[in-house]
């Protein structure tokens, strides 16, 4: 089947044709149709299968049927996790939409706003936006939402992983209740579910990849390694492989820099990406990496998320992630649209709880391989395979109201790309205390629900609830990693007009 038979205009096609597209993925050819009828969608599937133009492709057809968006209002609106997702997904409706006379714009913090809303004044058709900056633009009237047709959650499993659920509620709670939603998710846990009830009305289950299952294309392996010898013991993998682009992940920030560093030293060029880099070093890594100049991008996980390089041969787990489900996005970089992929991991004997937690998600014992000099002295016991059905976790139940303080994100880059400000933040840990985010969210809670839409006017009272909490994590927030901190205790500041609430966001990789 071609792109032809799915219901698409000319001037889409031929931009489908320019982008050397030939035939329809998988995810495609179910959801076009789907959203072209204007049925709502829940898709699962991974960064890799398509999805992007899954549904971009029919919402610029149908916008493209009915011209005219007024200034300052949206038509069409893309709300995702992370800038680099957000950047990403703007590029792709640039590409679809050339032929169209569409207008699309991008927004997320940690850049200047008054450009977004000097661009935001003539209106666009597609706004692809992360919840913070949304909610800041919308709190100074630069976006209006009563124009709007669809709604796009992308990422929506990680959106409720780095703690974006109040922020999605505020937004859902501004929409007009009349419109087309459209929710993408890598899996549809139980946590997915609670937030798609709220959303989707009598959706299109779409499906493409089992949920948890790995993509064939990539080939699995491990290297018993000591903990001391990983960085050499890439060095030389990377050497001997002759790799020439690869995908580290590493599960600090911290440790991103040292690595990166230790392979420059060692003539590999690399570069980190992770939430303490500015913006513009940010996208300097990535645009390095993506041409070649650069052949190793260290990651965190927040920073690697949505990151699409076509074709990435290799990813490199540096450290397990404690998080199982963290395995199978990071090995998601690679094997992509049927171009196989390696995948390889390094495991220290202190990393066992984490592989048998994989293993087990992934029904398989890895593949182990040595690397011949770096055989381990501290050996990594061997593992068999945990056949037990994992349980699907239940939503929290809330214990007692959260103080004002406590509702910050588990990501020391919370939702909102604050960062932690208090002097002693790395050990601060758990007490997660409150952010911007969670002392402004109190004060636009209110005029969400006297907002009262219909479908979501409960959500704004129900700040216990919408502690969905982020999934357990049995690490302590020492390692500093992306998602270890949260975030300390802050002063309410007045929630002044001027919107100059975030004096120092440039350096967080969510708005
Ligand atoms: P996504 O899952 O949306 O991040 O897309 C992953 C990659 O697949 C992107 O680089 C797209 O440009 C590419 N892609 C999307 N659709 C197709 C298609 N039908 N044929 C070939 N490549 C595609």
């Amino acid at each position: 089947m071609g792109f032809n038979s799915l219901g698409l205009s000319a001037p889409i096609l031929k931009a489908i044709e320019e982008q050397g597209y030939e035939t329809p993925s998988p995810i495609q050819a179910q959801s076009i149709p789907a959203v072209l009828e204007g049925k709502d969608v829940m898709a699962a599937a991974q960064t890799g299968t398509g999805k992007t133009a899954g549904f971009t492709l029919p919402i610029l057809e149908q916008l493209s049927q009915r011209q005219g968006v007024k200034g300052n209002h949206v038509r069409a609106l893309i709300l995702t996790p992370t800038r680099e997702l957000a950047a990403q997904i703007n590029d792709n409706v640039v590409n679809y939409s050339r032929h169209l006379r569409l207008r699309s714009h991008v927004v997320f913090g940690g850049v200047k706003i008054n450009p977004q809303m000097l661009t935001l004044r003539k209106g666009v058709d597609v706004l692809v936006a992360t919840p913070g900056r949304l909610l800041d633009l919308h709190s100074q009237n630069a976006v209006k939402f009563s124009q709007l047709e669809v709604l796009v959650l992308d990422e929506a499993d990680r959106m409720l992983d780095m703690g974006f659920i109040r922020d999605i509620k505020k937004i859902l709670a501004l929409l007009p209740a009349k419109r087309q939603n459209l929710l993408f998710s890598a899996t549809f846990s139980d946590e997915i579910r609670e937030l798609a009830k709220g959303l989707v009305n009598n959706p299109v289950e779409i499906s493409v990849a089992p949920a948890n299952s790995t993509a064939r294309t990539v080939e699995q392996s491990i290297y018993p390694a000591d903990k001391k010898k990983k960085a050499p013991m890439l060095a030389k993998l990377i050497d001997e492989g002759n790799w020439q682009q690869v995908l580290v992940f590493s599960r600090t920030k911290h440790g991103a820099n040292r690595l990166a560093r230790f392979l420059n030293e060692n003539k590999i060029t690399a570069a980190p990406i992770h939430g303490n880099k500015s913006q513009g070093a940010r996208t300097k890594a990535l645009a390095d990496f993506k041409s070649g100049a650069v052949r190793v991008l260290v990651a965190t996980d927040i920073a690697a998320r949505g990151i699409d390089i076509p074709q990435l041969p290799q990813v490199v787990n540096f450290d397990l992630p404690h998080v199982s489900e963290d395995y199978v996005h990071r090995i998601g970089r690679t094997g992509r649209a049927g171009e196989t992929g390696m995948a390889i991991s390094l495991v220290c004997a202190d990393e066992l709880s984490e592989l048998k937690g994989i293993e087990r998600l992934t029904k398989q014992v890895l593949t182990r391989k040595v690397l011949a000099g770096f055989e381990p002295t501290n050996a990594l016991p061997e593992t068999t395979l945990d056949t037990r059905p994992i349980k699907p976790k239940k939503p929290k139940k809330a214990k007692k109201p959260r103080t004002e303080h406590q509702d910050g994100q588990r990501s020391g880059e919370n939702a909102r790309g604050h960062k932690p400000q208090g002097k002693n933040r790395r050990h601060q840990g758990k007490q997660s205390q409150g952010t911007e985010q969670g002392n402004r969210g109190r004060a636009q809670t209110q005029s969400a629900a006297s907002n009262g839409k219909p479908r979501n006017a409960n959500s704004a009272n129900k700040p216990q609830s919408e502690n969905q909490k982020p999934r357990r994590r049995n690490n302590d927030s020492r390692n500093q990693s992306d998602a270890g901190n949260t975030a300390p205790r802050r002063p309410r500041r007045p929630n002044n007009q001027s919107g100059n609430r975030r004096p120092n966001n440039k350096q967080n990789p969510t708005s």
